[in-house]
């Protein structure tokens, strides 16, 4: 069973963090497709973390194991679409599935969901600097 590496050196996160992200995303592949929002991710990385959770499912996206939709929503608990974000926002009034009303693209709420598409695992990618003589001196 092969998982997908994705180094996350760029976004300093300690090793604990990172082994949460995994238990939050990565899944076997029997799981998948798997769904996750940005927001799912601040069990892992901590209140106030929506743009780096975003960031890190973005770079998922970049690396073609998730698709990526904007979520529609009006009522608490209802989603009027998942649409591909390659779609755009929607344009014209939507019916909510919740309250029955159309709504006004202005008024409707949006949030980003990603759908996981490839197993894969969160890690630091080891440097590849080994110890040198000089470095014992210290
Ligand atoms: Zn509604």
């Amino acid at each position: 069973m092969s998982y997908k590496m994705v180094w996350l050196n760029s976004f300093n996160l300690s090793e604990d963090v990172i082994q949460g992200l995994n238990n939050t995303v990565a899944c076997p592949p029997k799981y998948l497709p798997y769904r996750v929002m940005p927001g799912d991710l601040e069990v892992a990385l901590g209140e106030d973390s929506y743009e780096q959770a975003t960031a890190i499912l973005m770079l998922l996206f970049h690396l073609h194991c998730a698709d990526v939709y904007v979520k529609v929503t009006h009522c608490i608990g209802g989603t009027i679409q998942d649409r591909p974000l390659k779609e755009g926002f929607p344009q014209g009034p939507l019916k909510c599935n919740m309250c029955g009303k159309m709504i006004n693209p202005e008024d409707l709420r949006y949030d980003l969901l990603f759908e996981i598409v490839e197993a894969l695992e969160f890690a630091n990618k080891p440097t590849d600097q080994q110890p040198t003589p000089s470095d014992g001196k210290e």
